[in-house]
């Protein structure tokens, strides 16, 4: 799946309108003061390497001449690309937070081009695609959809110029140049990981910059990645196919179809564990899981903690700037919860305002650890909302631990709650440890373990 982003709320202001008159459709350049100047240096500097790369890939197939079979093949490709992109929305991927990168399965078609043809037509094929000042789309930023054309272009171009130096041929490839020697087979794979790999690297950049608190998680899971595997190794079927003969891509769309609805599948999963507004998880699939690690704790006489996580006067925030900014902060909170989280650690949103964190493996002063730095870089950490001065909060947070062999999740979360009610009780900004009244960690002041 190729990654594109979308542009989240806060970034969705207009400052700059250009209205084409003669076709009425109004196109949105949305350059935004809320936009992080890193964030805009950034996509910025993604656009010029991407228009610098294709002039030059241009200037080198112009000098190498410019085949009518390659223009075919590109507009073949292109169609084929154009067709899964509208049908992408019955088919595919459900859409996550606004900031999160949405999936498709464009790849399986723009891939092959890289693999098929010079450079300069896998660094264009993905404007028409991504420019669209038509349907749905037509109101989208202009600048985001240039952006993810041109991190796809520059994927598309690394990946091309990877296969040419891996596998150079003179004149186009066939079925003979494509695989006839161990090395022409490898560069294929070596070509699509560049596809994928830089794609990937561009948007977590953005991410990053956009959001500095993206986890490195989203850099992919284990089923992204299934997914890119799966739909690399499609791109370079279609592609071998397309070589030995055009017509075999009869062959190639059902499967190709199938893969969208695999990923449809993976998605409904996704959004069935996951709550829709922080994408932590949901209480029935935390407590799922927790009921599982607790049962394994047990039988490995391992400890397990849980921390509850409470924003405090969350109410105020609301009341005074509205439930809007409220939600942006139970957003901030959440990234900087899961940032601050190890990755096997798992973080579920319980409701409201309360948060819960699960550490396998965890004892009390370990948990009181995670505890602790949890509710400082949550202090820590500003919520630039426009509009308002940076807002920030603090957490309270109570922590249990399960040690014996009766411990059970409902005992567990009772302590944690308890725990939590005292450090809501003390003064809040504070953690407090279940059952241990006498070892009270201090709030913003100086804690020790
Ligand atoms: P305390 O320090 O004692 O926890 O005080 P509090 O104000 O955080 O707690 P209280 O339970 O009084 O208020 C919780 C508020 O959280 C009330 C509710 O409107 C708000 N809330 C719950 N869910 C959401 C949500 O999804 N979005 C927003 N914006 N507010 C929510
Ligand atoms: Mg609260
Ligand atoms: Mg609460």
């Amino acid at each position: 799946m190729m990654l594109r982003i979308a542009v989240p709320p806060l970034l969705r202001r207009v400052t700059f309108r250009v209205r084409m008159a003669r076709t009425g459709v109004t196109a949105r350049w949305r350059i935004t003061r809320e936009l992080p100047p890193q964030a805009v240096g950034y996509v910025v500097g993604v656009d010029v390497a991407f228009l610098g790369a294709t002039g030059i890939a241009a200037v080198v197939a112009v000098k190498a001449g410019i085949r009518t079979t390659d223009v075919l093949t590109f507009v073949a490709f292109g169609g084929l690309g154009w067709v899964a992109r509208r049908l992408a929305p019955r088919v595919g991927a459900a859409r996550g937070r606004a900031d999160q990168p949405q999936r498709d399965l464009l790849s399986a078609w723009t891939l092959p081009v890289a693999l098929l043809l010079p450079p300069l037509y896998a660094a264009v094929l993905h404007l028409p695609l991504y420019l669209r000042p038509y349907g749905d789309a037509r109101n989208a930023p202009l600048h985001k959809q240039f952006f993810n054309a041109a991190a796809l272009g520059l994927s598309g171009l690394c990946a091309s110029v990877t296969h040419a130096a891996l596998a150079p041929v003179h004149g186009t490839y066939t079925t003979v140049t494509f695989s006839s020697s161990y090395v022409q087979v490898m560069a294929l794979f070596g070509a699509s990981a560049a596809y994928h790999l830089v794609n990937r690297l561009i948007m977590f950049g953005v991410m990053r910059c956009v959001a500095p608190t993206t986890a490195p998680q989203a850099f992919g899971g284990r089923d992204a990645w299934t997914v890119d595997v799966t739909e690399m190794c499609s791109g370079i079927a279609v592609a071998v196919l397309w070589a030995t003969s055009p017509l075999l891509m009869l062959a190639a769309l059902p499967p190709v179809v199938s893969l969208q609805r695999s990923i449809l599948h993976a998605d409904l999963l996704h959004a069935a564990r996951t709550d829709a507004k922080t994408s932590l998880a949901n209480p029935a699939h935390w407590r799922e899981v927790a009921e599982q690690e607790i049962r394994r704790a047990r039988r490995c006489a391992e400890p397990v903690s849980v921390l509850l996580v409470d924003i405090d006067h969350f109410k105020d925030v609301n009341d005074r700037h509205g439930h809007l900014v409220g939600d942006e902060v139970l957003v901030t909170v959440a990234d900087v919860l899961r940032s601050s989280a190890r990755p096997h650690d798992l973080v579920g949103r319980f409701g409201g305002e309360e948060f819960v964190v699960l550490l396998a493996g965890a004892d009390l002063d370990g948990a009181a650890r995670a505890a602790e730095r949890i509710r400082g870089h949550v202090a820590a950490q500003y919520c630039h909302i426009a509009g308002i001065a940076p807002l920030a909060v603090t957490v309270s947070v109570g922590v249990a631990t399960a040690t014996g062999s009766t411990s059970d999740l409902p005992g567990l979360l009772e302590d944690a709650d308890a725990a939590l009610y005292r450090a809501k009780r003390e003064g809040r900004n504070r953690v407090r440890l279940a059952g241990a009244d006498g070892q009270l960690t201090g709030g913003a002041a100086a804690w020790t373990v």
